[in-house]
């Protein structure tokens, strides 16, 4: 079991699989005022530098679980590197449909939510693993200023415009589901430099390395396009941000 294998080529150099720099992310740990012991579930949770850096901030504890079987190794090494592995737990598998065993105070998705089929489906999957009054981490793209065509969309990774809303819409759609927006953290333009542009020098790295492979071809044509692409299209267009919710 495992991710396509494009994104462990692209990513494989990345801490964070998202738009937040780890000045957003340790921004996010502070503002959701975390009690020491606090359990986290994070589904998705990539090579585990949520956990892990909140973990040794905030002194929680956490199961991640993640299909991408370098990742989760990534995730147990950063564990083991910031001295928090008997205090987090990296699972590799499918997320769908999973729930933990006890209930935790915090319970995450960042950038993953079609493992519950979207974020409405994501949040009744992460409810079920939730105490009562605990937090739900939504992270989620929206339209930072919408395309204006389908084919802007497309550049995005977008399959349509109408596959993301704005801001606005996103923060109401979680009221429309029952939850409160308690706090939010919003990436910014630097955060995507930071997620795409990092991606370049490792393509760049990898076809050095790998002139013969299956994948080199590919790997090249994404290198040829993606800088001009991200500064004409996913910089400009797309937000990004993480959403604390709590149930009414
Ligand atoms: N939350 C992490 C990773 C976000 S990228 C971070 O912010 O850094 C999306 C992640 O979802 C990737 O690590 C990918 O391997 C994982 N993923 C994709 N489909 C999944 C599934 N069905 N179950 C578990 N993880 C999945």
């Amino acid at each position: 079991m495992d991710i396509p294998r494009i994104f462990t080529i692209t990513e494989s150099a990345h801490r964070i699989h998202n738009p937040f720099t780890p000045e957003k992310l340790a921004t996010l740990g502070a503002v959701l005022r975390l009690e020491p012991g606090t359990r986290i579930l994070d589904l998705g949770s990539g090579s585990g530098e949520m956990l892990c850096t909140w973990a040794r901030d905030y002194g929680i504890t956490g199961i991640g679980v993640d299909m991408s079987q370098l990742f989760s190794q990534q995730a147990q090494h950063r564990a083991a590197e910031l001295g928090v592995a008997d205090k987090v737990t990296f699972i590799h598998g499918d997320a769908a449909g999973y729930s933990a065993d006890e209930k935790c105070g915090v319970a995450a998705c960042v950038g993953a939510t079609w493992i519950g089929g979207g974020v409405a489906g994501t949040i009744e999957l992460l409810a079920q693993s939730l105490c009562a009054n605990g937090i739900i981490l939504i992270g989620e793209p929206y339209w930072r200023q919408e395309p204006p065509t389908e084919e802007v969309a497309k550049k995005c990774f977008a399959n349509s415009i109408a596959n993301l809303c704005s801001l606005p819409e996103l923060v109401a759609s979680f009221g429309e589901l029952g939850y409160d927006v308690v706090e939010m953290v919003l990436a910014d333009q630097e955060g995507w430099d930071r997620y795409e542009a990092a991606k370049w020098l490792t393509m760049r790295r990898w076809l050095e390395a790998n002139p013969e492979d299956d994948f080199a071809k590919e790997i090249r044509t994404q290198l040829n396009e993606a800088p001009q692409r991200h500064v004409a299209y996913t910089r400009e267009y797309l937000g990004w941000g993480v959403f604390a919710l709590m149930a009414r």
